[in-house]
């Protein structure tokens, strides 16, 4: 068993920029692992067909500047987002590559949007008429491109099969507008039985039938997540959208990953405090965990305010020198207190590993998402901007990200 110490890749033989945070809890986001999970899922699906990295939501937590680029240089295609403010923190960062934003959008942003050269999605004739609008308004150089989004059947946003053919029409026929693709999004493609997935399948290709001789013209199809992506080559189309896999975390524990995938985020921190629990005493809020026996605690300076969830009171572990050390009692919102029993020497400061270091003894992200009755994606999603993101490749610390922004390191 490795100790802590030969594990770790980013104490302070790494320069750290100026005044970028040095905090002990910490995102560790492995840009290696990233980059192979795209070669992998390159290789994975028909040749032909394009990769979008879906990069909403921080990059699934990941930080997602460093992952869009770290994806692109991999292979990537385009990225997606799901909201215009997302795109622009990306635009800002010097990417300039496609960019479609996979939710509606909203009237106030549709200029934004579009100065902004970002592709978007649209299910209703108003969203078109807006779109159009503003695009004529702006007097352009260029369509604004948009992607057609038909819901096959999870009812949530896109336009009816029935309606996909005429809305066609509309954006084909509006020289401000351009329809680059045709898209829609499975419901159920997680699950074992395929059948609603099918179903689904079989819906949009009988809409993109409908379409007639010209179909979409120059427009992409796509369909596929990651669960439809890892299932079969059937839903591949003209592009992929790859979210939660490309972080190298399973779909659900039906769809497995393909081997080679792997995760590219472990959360660690460092021993705040040991102290002594004596028989009786209480730990935390409610004091719901009792000491029945002299023991050995520490403090760890994590809490749900960080993204360390309140559901994994009692419940979770995090690993010491190779240890399991139980949370005792209730998380905080800024600390949790762990048990040190069967842990041989610890001091103050020492690193502890709170998910994704297997050899740790760290739970993994779907570890903490079943023991807090969630799925890993809420977990990722979930990790707090003010836990700072530290971004290794080659194993060198080459970003950091935190509440001050990103501090790249030469
Ligand atoms: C989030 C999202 C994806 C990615 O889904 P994963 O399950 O994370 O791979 C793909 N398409 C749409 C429309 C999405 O909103």
């Amino acid at each position: 068993m490795k100790t802590v110490n030969e594990h770790d890749q980013f104490a302070s033989r790494h320069v750290v920029a100026p005044e970028s945070s040095n905090r002990a809890t910490r995102a560790v986001i492995d840009l290696d692992a990233i980059a192979g999970n795209i070669r992998i899922f390159r290789d994975l699906v028909t040749p032909s067909t394009m990769l979008m990295a879906v990069v909403k939501a921080n990059g699934y937590g990941h930080g997602a500047v460093m992952i869009a680029r770290t994806a692109l240089k991999a292979g990537a295609d385009q990225l997606a987002v799901a909201t215009v403010d997302e795109a622009i923190q990306l635009r800002q960062a010097g990417i300039q590559a496609l960019i479609l934003v996979l939710g509606p959008i909203n009237g106030g942003e549709i200029s934004t949007a579009i100065s902004n050269q970002l592709q978007l999605s649209v299910g209703t004739l108003d969203a078109i008429d807006a779109i159009s609008d503003t695009a004529r308004s702006l007097i352009l150089e260029e369509p604004v491109k948009v992607h057609l989004k038909i819901d096959t059947g999870m009812r949530r946003f896109g336009c009816m099969p029935d309606q996909a053919s005429s809305l066609v029409k509309r954006i084909s026929t509006d020289n401000s507008l351009e329809l680059a693709g045709v898209f829609t999004h499975f419901a159920s493609a997680d699950e074992l039985d395929e059948q609603r997935t099918l179903e689904q399948k079989a819906e949009f290709d009988a809409t993109l039938r409908s379409f007639g001789a010209a179909g979409i013209a120059g427009g992409i199809c796509h369909a596929a997540n990651s669960a439809a992506a890892l299932r079969s080559r059937l839903y591949d189309y003209d592009m992929v959208r790859i979210g939660i896999s490309l972080y190298g975390i399973a779909p659900s524990a039906e769809i497995g990953l393909v081997d080679g995938l792997k995760p590219a985020m472990s959360i660690r921190s460092k021993i705040g405090r040991v102290f002594e629990l004596n028989p009786g005493d209480r730990v935390s809020y409610g004091g719901t965990y009792v000491a029945n026996q002299r023991e050995q605690a520490a403090l760890i300076p994590i809490g749900y305010a960080d993204g360390y969830r309140r559901g994994l009171s009692g419940k979770a572990w995090i690993g010491v020198d190779g240890v399991r050390c139980p949370v005792l009692g209730r998380v905080c919102m800024d600390q949790t207190v762990i048990g040190l029993r069967g842990v041989k020497v610890v001091r103050e400061d020492d690193k502890v590993a709170v998910a994704g270091d297997r050899e740790q003894a760290a739970p993994s992200i779907d570890d903490l998402a079943e023991i807090a009755g969630t799925i890993p994606y809420e977990i990722v999603t979930g990790i707090n901007r003010r836990v700072p993101r530290f971004f290794m490749e080659n194993g060198k610390l080459v970003a950091i990200e935190d509440l001050s922004g990103l501090h790249e390191l030469a």
